[in-house]
Formats: structure tokens, sequence, C-alpha cells
């Protein structure tokens, strides 16, 4: 099974937390922008949860 993640680009301000908690999901480019892995094995779940959980613009989401 795979996870569906969905960054709001609008509010992420690529402060990168969401690096720290799911380093395979998540990183910043070269002009320190978020990029991420938009499907993901569901092993990848709590690290995305934790994500989730530290961003401070609530900008990540698991699409159905
Ligand atoms: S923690 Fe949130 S605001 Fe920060 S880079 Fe990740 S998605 Fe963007």
């Amino acid at each position: 099974m795979t996870i569906k993640i969905d960054v709001d680009m609008t509010k992420c301000q690529h402060y990168g937390q969401c690096v720290f908690e799911a380093p395979n999901i998540f990183r910043l480019n070269s002009d320190d922008k978020l990029e991420y892995t938009a499907e993901a094995d569901d092993s990848e779940l709590a690290n995305v949860e934790a994500a989730i959980d530290v961003c401070p613009m609530q900008a990540i989401f698991i699409v159905d």
C-alpha cells in the first residue's frame, strides 16, 4: 500500500521541519525550496504524520 502526500505550496514557508521528520519524503533543494515525493510506501506513514504535526503552516496533507 502507498500513501499520497500533498503540500499546499501557497502555505509552505520552506522552514524544513518536515525534512527532519521524514527525510525520505521531504527535502530542500539548492534554492532552499521544499521538494517532496507525492507517493510513498506505508512504512513512511509515521514519519509523514510526524511531519504533519510539526509543520508550523499546517501545509502537509495525506490525501485519499
Ligand atoms: S514544515 Fe511545513 S512549512 Fe516547513 S517546509 Fe515542511 S511543509 Fe513547508
